[in-house]
């Protein structure tokens, strides 16, 4: 058993244990970004999926993605509207993502603590938040060494 079937499994497992279904076509969604290691478009998912079935259509990838979304295994990165396995898998931190913008691997940094802080500013300014993920914008430690 590979890493990426290992990882299935263990998704499988988290989502029964919250009443939640991985039908198979989630699970072949999830797969194909667990084998890509970083984040990726949906319509490279989409063609990845039509290698294996010549039928899929958009909608299925999309509402694959946003069931391992909700759950909180997958993660969409704004800044480069792409789709990244959760780097925790099925114990999301819910932190502060980093994202390469070289070749798109992703990271999430646990920051609970500058949450607070972050919150804690802003309510000073009379602002309330609606959307609060954080993104950051970096360069991983290998693309880091190949450009600077
Ligand atoms: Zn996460
Ligand atoms: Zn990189």
């Amino acid at each position: 058993m590979n890493n990426v079937t290992q990882a299935v499994r263990l998704a499988s497992v988290y989502c029964q244990e919250r009443g939640e279904l991985l039908t198979p076509l989630r699970q072949k969604v999830l797969s194909l970004l667990l084998q890509s290691g970083r984040a990726t478009k949906a319509y490279t998912l989409l063609d990845e999926m039509r290698k294996i079935h010549a039928g899929s259509a958009p909608p299925t990838v999309y509402r694959a993605l946003d069931f391992l979304r909700s759950v909180r295994l997958v993660h969409r990165i704004e800044s480069i509207n792409a789709f990244a396995v959760c780097h925790n898998l099925t114990h999301c931190q819910q932190g502060i993502l980093i994202v390469c913008q070289f070749c798109g691997v992703v990271s999430e940094i646990d920051a609970r603590g500058i949450h607070h802080a972050l919150m804690d500013k802003i309510e000073s300014t009379g602002f309330i938040l609606i959307r609060g993920k954080l993104e950051l914008k970096g360069l991983c430690s290998e693309c880091a060494i190949k450009t600077i």
